[in-house]
């Protein structure tokens, strides 16, 4: 299947102060389907475990250039992108274990919120990419700011569990904050429904009472607990490319149809 992409870049940021909530996997899974579609996607790996690097295939150790040198030492984002063996409409800028000590180093540092929005628009300046997509690590500190600052969407992974809700409006509150003092553009655009099991009363409870809270936001498709996606990463690949006719891959194939063809207001380049 083709889609049509405007041309216009939408930059998401997956953010969800939890850990082990599916960030990662979706941000891989969403950014493979949407270039399988045709899109160029560019993943930008903000989490120093470099989860996202692993399943896109890129090699991400402590020698490779990476997000932290951009973050840091202004080295341009083209520098470090790479592309995923998985298809040449996939990119990612990898984060090595040096990203650990960003979050402390950028304290100091210059216009310390906004150095990843500047190293992006710098890149779309000289690159047509269609979607930029930023794993974030489960924290609300510097590394998500910068995520905040850069990207106009938030895409929030919801893990159909008990105290599933719990924490969500202080990332809300954050998502405001950032609103009123960096960056004016930023909205929740999307969430989307992961690990879900249809077998018990406890997901579908989660699952309806998101969609009353946020009804223009949650996404119809909603990802299956499934081994192949947990193991997909293991093999340096996205469950898009490993199986891709398994329930996963078409659970996150369809969420990327319903994102691609979102109104959103895009960011003027
Ligand atoms: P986060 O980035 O929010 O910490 P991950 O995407 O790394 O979360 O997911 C946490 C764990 O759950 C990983 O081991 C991952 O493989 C597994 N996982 C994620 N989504 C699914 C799914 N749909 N089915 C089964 N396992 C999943
Ligand atoms: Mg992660």
């Amino acid at each position: 299947m083709e889609l049509q992409f405007s041309g216009q870049t939408r930059v998401l940021t997956v953010s969800n102060q939890k850990g082990g909530v599916g960030k990662t996997t979706s941000a891989v899974n969403i950014a493979s389907a949407l270039a399988s579609f045709g899109a160029k996607v560019l993943v930008i790996d903000l989490d120093p475990q470099g989860n996202a690097s692993t399943a896109l295939g890129v090699p991400h150790n402590a020698e490779t250039q990476s997000i932290y040198d951009v973050l840091i030492d202004d080295v341009p984002l083209a520098d470090v992108v790479q592309q995923s063996p998985e298809s040449e409409n996939l990119l990612c800028a990898p984060s090595t274990i040096h990203l650990a000590g960003a979050e402390i180093e950028l304290v100091s540092q210059v216009a310390r919120e906004h150095r990843l929005r500047r190293s992006v628009d710098q890149y779309l300046a000289d690159h047509v990419v269609d979607f930029v997509i930023i794993d974030c690590p489960p924290s609300l500190g510097l590394l998500t700011i910068n995520a905040f600052t850069a990207a106009s969407e938030v895409f929030i992974p919801i893990q159909c569990e008990y105290y599933a809700l719990e924490g969500l409006s202080q990332l809300l509150g954050s998502i405001q904050m950032i609103q009123k003092h960096l960056n004016p553009d930023l909205h929740l655009s999307t969430i989307l429904l992961t690990m879900y099991d249809g077998r018990t009363r406890l997901a579908q409870q989660v699952a309806d009472e998101v969609r009353n809270h946020f009804p223009g936001q949650v996404l119809n498709a909603v990802i299956p607990r499934s081994v192949r996606v947990s193991e997909a990463p293991s093999f340096g690949q996205t469950v898009i490319a490993y199986d891709g006719s398994s329930a996963g891959a078409i659970a996150y194939r369809e969420a990327a149809v319903e994102i691609a063809s979102q109104k959103t207001q895009s960011k003027e380049k």
